[in-house]
């Protein structure tokens, strides 16, 4: 027996979705639960991948089996394909595991031809019907299969329309249609340079094939990416028998969810429309009626529905997203899945399911996407408002959330217009650090320049500011305050602009935004994520600001406080700057000594925002010339305010340059260099911690964190100094304070000799973003450049940056792991690169048996639901 590729509905069930696609596997679920499905059969994913290793054609066995199962379908009808006399017809559908909007569309009334339409035609005593189908036919075959546009069918229907004063579709007659299929045919002449394909089996098989291939096209293969979803699945096909919901008025077709999708009310909710076929209803041609209305139209037909939306949200346990036809009075069901939902309805319809016992808790929190919650944190646009704009250009959905404010073109303009009570756009070709406050002072941010790891997009996220990143479309002139798009227009200093950092588009206007709610249902959910998991949730924060907005959203503790954030304030640089150009160290520390408050004045502020949860306070990191001036005119100032020279000081700043900064004089590299940084920065933690255990009474454990170490003395010599620091500064105070020394790994060498190095440390912090770029040997920040070319190639399926690249990065921190236990068995385990908030990596550290991940701010609630998932997916 040759293997088997094609399954009779009643053959399969909702368990072989791998197999049978989610479409095929519910309709077969719906055929055993003896509801009215139309007979047919399923092509498997595996006919798909088949079809792919055979070089794009179907085997002579998978033929042979769909031509029996299409002998059984037929038989079942009691028609057959191309009779004449009593003509079978199918519909050929697309059906991938994971619903895949952008697949194939769907072919409807395939079988039809000159001749089968003229039996259609006696057999149901109705040449409009029969016809109109016939025009649909040709229609979609020739889209969606053959390729000939749409639109021209369209124009050729639209003319028929008006030359013969009808408004609607149903108004034509049937001589009006047959005109219509003789022009389409016509049309596909002229465009394939042949007739259109007459016999069924042909066209059967085209339209399977067609199905096949749409698995490749670039709408799918970007879906894909966007959505996790392996290249390796397959679709599957389905053909089913047609039933007609054009052949009259006793007829239509509809769609309905068990649950309203926006809200998740619990009440039937829907639209169908009579004398209508497919996706009528969706698209628009006529206005549908509601599904309350057929309760009255056709109350039989209402009643049976109802009872069956009940029976199959019963059985699935979950809202469910139905289609159906009704045919001269008779109901069949076409399609059920679990309905797509906002955000919102997700988390009703979850403590509604709860409560009303049908799911448990932990089935509840599995059914709601961890990503979708990221819209219930931040504003979003009026929905009316957002319906009538329209987008002027379309840039990188960098950092969710919605916002409107005055074009602004610098830092310093986006501040001082601020200052003035003014909502912010900040525009800027790309940012850099010293832009920070001016994104601090902005309601959203563009850039011109830059992929969804760039500096704007990473440090938007931190911040929870809206974010469209890499806006190609944008030509923006930072000298003329000036931008414009490449549809023309073009805007200037002060104008609006709006933002949609959830979806890219930027609007040349001023649209409302409202705050985002946090309904009661949110912390209950949040609350049974956090009785199930065993992950813990930090965040990344660098400010008591952050810190204070983290701790709301249920951070557990701070897993990265980047301390070089602070310095870039503009009360701050200069002393900074004095440190970076100090020639000896007596002067180097004189300008630590102005530093010390300021940082010590910072971390009392994290320590009490986070009310005595841990902290992990990473050292200085970045490559000093970073906080360097590069304008000529602010060397002079520099030089000036420090009595040195503009050449003395130029030469400073030329000497720092570094040709590879990322791999260059950075992390622990400077306190090796420069001991008196970490001197100062340990003096600051220590004596914030005394100071804020003596105010508060929190019993504040700070965690000193070393970056960039990959070698185990470069990390014994920093703790030495942390050590020796901070033993003096506890005999000074007379108390004595516990606290912790540990490191990234982030550079590869690190993971590979962790044993060592777990020797110094006390916990490790997995910097992947470090650690991915160092690991694929490419920068994040120009990655974006060629990443395009790899998913179209299919080199890769999805950003590293973004997501854990386990097979590589991800046996890297596996090993760091098991080293680093075998010295030190209870050394405590975290993640801080932006990975610690993406739900697939989150799953990953679960089970690498990580103690916490960290992740931004607005990233809270959505690890702290991926962790508890990743925790019940580990008890399966
Ligand atoms: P999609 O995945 O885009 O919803 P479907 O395969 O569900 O595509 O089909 C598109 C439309 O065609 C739906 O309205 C569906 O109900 C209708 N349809 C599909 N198969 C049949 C059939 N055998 N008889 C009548 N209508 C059908
Ligand atoms: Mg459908
Ligand atoms: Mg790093």
């Amino acid at each position: 027996m040759s293997h088997k590729y094609v399954y009779l509905f009643s053959e399969g069930n909702a368990d072989m979705r791998a197999l049978l696609g989610g479409k095929g596997a519910n309709l077969a679920e719906m055929t055993n639960l003896g509801l009215p499905v139309p007979f047919g059969f399923t092509v498997s994913t595996e006919a798909c991948t088949r079809y792919y290793q055979d070089k794009q054609t179907i085997a002579p066995e998978i033929v042979e089996q769909i031509e029996a199962a299409l002998a059984i379908t037929e038989k079942s009808a009691g028609k057959k394909f191309g009779d004449p006399a009593n003509p079978f017809l199918v519909s050929v559908r697309s059906g991938a595991r994971a619903s895949m909007p952008g697949m194939m569309d769907t072919i409807l009334n395939l079988g039809l031809n000159d001749e089968t339409v003229v039996g259609l035609t006696k057999l149901t005593n109705n040449e409009r019907f029969a016809f109109d189908s016939y025009r649909r036919f040709i229609q979609m075959f020739s889209d969606v299969v053959m390729e000939v546009e749409k639109a021209k069918f369209d124009e050729i229907f639209e003319d028929v329309k008006h030359s013969n004063n009808c408004k609607l579709d149903t108004e034509l007659n049937a001589e009006q249609l047959k005109d219509v299929v003789s022009r389409y045919k016509a049309l596909y002449r002229k465009e394939k340079g042949s007739e259109f394909p007459q016999d069924p089996r042909v066209q059967m098989m085209e339209a399977i094939k067609a199905v096949f291939r749409s698995w490749d096209n670039p709408r799918a293969i970007v879906y894909r990416r966007k959505n996790d979803i392996p290249s390796d699945w397959g679709t599957a096909v389905n053909v089913q028998s047609m039933v007609f919901g054009n052949m009259g008025n006793d007829c239509g077709t509809g769609v309905a969810f068990t649950r309203n999708p926006s809200t998740g009310e619990k009440k039937l909710y829907g639209e169908f429309l009579m004398n209508a076929q497919g996706e009528d209803v969706v698209a628009g041609i006529r206005t549908p009626s509601t599904i309350d209305e057929l309760k009255s139209t056709q109350p039989e037909v209402y009643r049976q529905f109802a009872a069956t939306a009940e029976k199959l949200e019963q059985h699935y346990r979950d809202m469910q997203d139905m289609e159906f036809t009704i045919e001269r009075g008779r109901l069949f069901m076409l399609q059920t899945r679990n309905g797509k939902r906002t955000a919102a309805a997700a988390l009703q319809i979850a403590v509604d399911l709860v409560s009303e016992g049908m799911i448990s808790k932990e089935e509840a929190l599995m059914k709601i996407d961890p990503r979708s919650l990221d819209a219930l944190l931040h504003p979003t646009f009026e929905p009316k408002a957002l319906k009538s704009a329209k987008a002027v250009a379309c840039g990188l959905p960098a950092s969710p959330g919605a916002a409107c404010g005055r074009a602004y073109f610098t830092a310093q303009d986006a501040i001082e217009a601020a200052g003035r009570g003014e909502k912010v756009i900040l525009v800027r070709l790309e940012t850099s650090p010293e832009d920070i406050e001016g994104m601090y002072s902005s309601e959203g941010i563009l850039t011109a320049r830059g992929g969804m790891t760039s500096h704007a997009a990473v440090v938007a996220r931190g911040m929870g500011t809206c974010c469209v990143a890499g806006c190609s479309e944008a030509a923006i002139s930072e000298r003329d305050k000036t931008l414009k798009f490449a549809c023309g227009k073009s805007y200037k200093e002060g104008d609006w602009l709006s933002l949609d950092g959830s979806t890219g588009n930027v609007y040349g206007e001023a649209l409302p935004t409202a705050e985002a709610q946090v309904s009661g249902n949110f912390a209950t959910i949040m609350q049974w994520a956090d009785e199930v998991r065993t992950l813990h949730v930090r965040t990344n924060a660098d400010t008591p600001h952050d810190a204070e907005v983290a701790a709301k959203f249920g951070a557990e503790g701070i897993g990265l406080c980047r301390t070089e954030h602070m310095f870039f304030d503009e009360s701050r640089i200069p002393a900074m700057r004095e440190m970076i150009v100090s020639k000896d160290e007596a002067s180097r520390r004189r300008a630590l000594g102005k530093l010390l408050p300021m940082q010590r004045g910072d971390f009392k502020g994290i320590y009490k925002a986070m009310g005595g949860r841990p902290v992990t306070i990473r050292f200085l990191d970045p490559p000093l010339h970073e906080f360097l001036p590069t304008e000529e005119a602010d060397i002079r100032a520099l030089a000036q305010e420090m009595g040195l020279t503009y050449e003395d000081l130029l030469h400073t700043v030329e000497n720092l340059h570094e040709f590879n900064p990322m791999l260059g004089h950075r992390g622990c590299r400077l306190a090796v260099t420069y001991p008196e940084i970490a001197e100062m920065q340990t003096r600051a933690v220590i004596e914030a911690a005394i100071e804020t255990r003596q105010e508060t009474g929190f019993e504040v454990v700070p965690e000193i964190m070393i970056p960039l170490v990959g070698e185990a003395k470069e990390l014994e010599f920093v703790k030495n100094v942390v050590d020796e620091t901070a033993k003096t500064v506890m005999q000074e105070r007379g108390v004595e304070i516990p606290y912790l020394v540990g490191t990234m790994i982030e550079v590869p060498r690190a993971a590979l000799t962790a044993d060592k190095i777990a020797e110094h440390a006390q916990f490790f912090s997995f910097g992947t973003n470090d650690l991915s770029q160092m690991t694929f040997g490419f920068s994040r920040d120009d990655a974006g450049k060629f990443l395009d070319e790899y998913y179209k190639k299919k080199i890769f399926e999805s950003d590293p940056f973004a997501r854990l690249d386990q097979e590589g990065v991800g046996k890297l921190v596996k090993m760091a792991v098991e080293l680093g236990k075998s010295v030190r068995p209870n050394i405590k385990l975290g993640i801080c690169g932006e990975h610690g908030g993406d739900p697939s990596s989150i799953e990953f550290c679960h089970n690498v048996g990580l103690n916490y991940v960290s992740c931004s701010p607005f990233r809270v609630p959505i690890a702290r639901l991926a962790a508890a998932q990743a925790k019940i997916a580990e008890k399966k």
